[in-house]
């Protein structure tokens, strides 16, 4: 345990329905009234922010989008910008998911980019980091999430940097090999990367790198939230799988 508030967020994916959503939501408004010890949101797909502005506003539930664009507005058909996905009321955005990275084929550079314009737009980033399988298995995990971290950074210019301070963007360590594999990583394994991309940070603002929240996403449920919580530089959670049920979305923000 740290004095950082630990933060658990639901990244709902590909997946939701109307009526769907409106129940589980309805249930997240109920079971976690009154636990307002941490922060938990949960990160929809786009065309579902209206209906969450309309059911979370005025609970301790926040909400995000899952992306957005690099571009502010214009000819390009189908990008969302950080203003649009404000306008819904969200306050944070998940960036550089590695289904985004791998699949879809996002680069460093369009990352950096998107990361600038929600800071610009006022949204919260939730940056993801963390190393393939094979990283891992050649013993280089930790250099595979130092370059992501440093681009990170270095994509910041210190106007940029004031504003991540300011709206305390967050980090998520998921090894990729831990994503909806149901193998997470150790709390040892995750403690000890967490502590890395905090020393990361450090080179670039020390009294930042105390406060940044850094969550830890893959394969984290009910059953191994408690020893992965409970590690020190482990400030929450980002929920694949397990935010998709109110009972293990629920159970993980009482253990956090
Ligand atoms: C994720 O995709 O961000 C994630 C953590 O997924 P899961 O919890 O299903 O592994």
């Amino acid at each position: 345990m740290n004095a950082r508030r630990n933060l658990v967020v639901g990244n709902w994916k590909l997946h939701g329905t109307l009526a769907g959503n409106h129940g589980l939501l309805l249930q997240l408004i109920t079971n976690l009234k009154g636990l307002n010890a941490i922060d938990f949101a949960v990160c929809l797909p786009y065309v579902y922010l209206f209906q969450a502005q309309q059911l979370l506003a005025g609970s301790n539930i926040l909400w995000g989008s899952q992306n957005v664009s690099q571009y502010d507005e214009g000819a390009y058909t189908s990008c969302i910008s950080a203003a649009m996905i404000a306008e819904f009321g969200c306050r944070f955005v998940i960036l550089a998911h590695s289904e985004r990275r791998m699949l879809r084929l996002e680069g460093h550079e369009v990352t950096a980019q998107r990361l600038l314009r929600a800071l610009e737009g006022g949204l919260t980033p939730i940056y993801c980091v963390g190393e393939a399988q094979a990283e891992r298995d050649a013993g280089i995990a930790e250099d595979a999430v130092k370059k992501q971290v440093l681009n990170m950074l270095h994509s910041l210019d210190d106007d940029a940097f004031v504003r991540a301070k300011q709206c305390n963007m967050v980090v998520a360590y998921e090894p990729v090999w831990a994503i909806g594999t149901g193998q997470h990583a150790s709390p040892q394994q995750a403690q000890s990367m967490h502590a890395y991309i905090r020393q990361l940070i450090a080179t670039r603002d020390p009294a930042f790198a105390q406060r940044v929240r850094i969550i830890y996403g893959g394969s984290l449920s009910a059953d191994n939230a408690y020893a992965m919580l409970e590690m020190p530089d482990i400030d929450g959670a980002l929920l694949g799988r397990s935010a998709l049920v109110a009972e293990s979305f629920t159970e993980i923000c009482r253990i956090a």
